[in-house]
């Protein structure tokens, strides 16, 4: 089967692959729709260091093709969102109800959960799943717990966003920020994690809601989703929200840039709380002014996969989409087919257009 691959010295290729058939407590999931995002092209950049050959890809949604020894939860024919954090059940973070923080979990060093990879190339060398699921191939094999069960009435382009960003953007704003009706907000960055925050303070009742990015594109698609207000920061500065606008309850950071982070703090209102959501480079730093936080009471807040349990959170925004309350279509830009993975990375780099989703030759 087809699959994009990355390998270290030498990019994005889309190459033959093998796929061997679901171990102990895997399924194996046909993919019909996958997003791309930034944490790929993090990959790509080489941002994130990543020294084996990968099959990209960890935003996605299919069916379930096969299932191995011990998988309980799932039978062949259920449609299923995946989700990139498989959790291991077991560690004292699962056990809190904390999956999002698990430290069982193999997904972060790209390897099935007994340290392997269904996945070998055409030497039978092995190339190793991005996040535990490599959804820019045909098929995956992933955990049981990496394969969270939803409707058929759930469209897989739509589910493919509930796998990362929209899960991470809607969560970071009612897990972790656990915003409040009638509560104001600034979100810098209207990429997929940015726009799903918009849709997230929409949904939780936000009255102010400010938008920022480089892209007029963007913050139009912003205004639609529910932003009040929108700043484009190639023209005005986002000193014009505490200056004009009074300050924020919340400011989002969806970017993941030092430079961006460390401008935030000074535009909260007293008691108010800056959120992490984007994902910097490793090792990058910043500064903050900590007699600004001890003295105005603020606070700022690690945020990963939107402070989310999977298995709880994905039929939940499954539900909020078809009820019509969480318009997640409305972040999807072009659709394309799986070997364009590629293009589609370099229009990401580029800013430019919405969500892109790749569909395999298969699907
Ligand atoms: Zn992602
Ligand atoms: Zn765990």
């Amino acid at each position: 089967m087809k699959a994009v691959t990355y390998r270290a010295d030498d990019g994005v290729h889309v190459e033959n692959i093998d796929i061997a058939a679901p171990g102990r407590g895997l399924v194996a999931v046909d993919i019909k729709a996958t997003g791309v995002c930034h944490s790929d092209l993090h990959i790509v950049n080489g941002d994130w260091p990543a020294d084996r050959p990968l099959v990209l890809g960890h935003e996605g949604a299919g069916v379930v093709s096969a299932v191995g020894e011990g998988v309980t939860e799932l039978a062949v024919g259920d449609h299923v969102v995946l989700s990139w954090f498989a959790p291991c059940r077991r560690c004292r973070n699962c056990a809190a109800g904390r999956a999002w923080l698990c430290s069982g979990t193999t997904a972060l060093d790209n390897t099935l959960p007994v340290g392997d990879t269904a996945f070998t190339d055409g030497q039978g060398k092995q190339i190793w799943p991005y996040l535990g699921l490599g959804t820019f191939s045909s098929r995956v094999v992933v955990p049981e717990s990496a394969a969270i069960r939803v409707t058929p009435d759930l469209p897989f382009e739509v589910g493919a966003l509930l796998g990362c960003s929209v899960t991470t953007g809607v969560g970071a704003v009612l897990n972790t920020a656990r915003v409040e009706p009638g509560g104001s907000a600034l979100v810098v960055g209207c990429g997929g994690v940015g726009l799903s925050i918009v849709l997230g303070l929409h949904l939780a009742g936000a009255t102010t809601i400010i938008a920022a990015d480089l892209s007029d594109e963007k913050l139009e698609l912003a205004r639609t989703l529910g932003a009040t207000h929108t700043v484009n920061t190639g023209k005005t500065s986002l000193d014009t929200v505490r200056d004009d606008l009074g300050g924020v309850d919340y400011a989002f950071e969806a970017v993941g840039r030092p430079e961006l982070i460390e401008g935030l703090p000074p535009l909260l209102r007293t008691g108010g709380c800056l959120v992490l959501a984007g994902m910097t480079a490793v090792g990058a730093s910043c500064t903050i002014d900590p007699f600004d936080l001890a003295d105005q009471g603020k606070s700022i807040l690690g945020c990963n996969y939107g402070s989310s349990v999977a298995a709880v959170d994905v039929p939940r925004l499954a539900d909020l989409y078809l009820s019509g309350r969480l318009p997640v279509d409305r972040l999807i830009g072009t659709t394309r087919p799986l070997t364009e993975a590629a293009a589609a990375l370099d229009q990401l780099r580029e800013g430019i257009g919405l969500r892109t989703i790749l569909i395999p030759d298969s699907a």
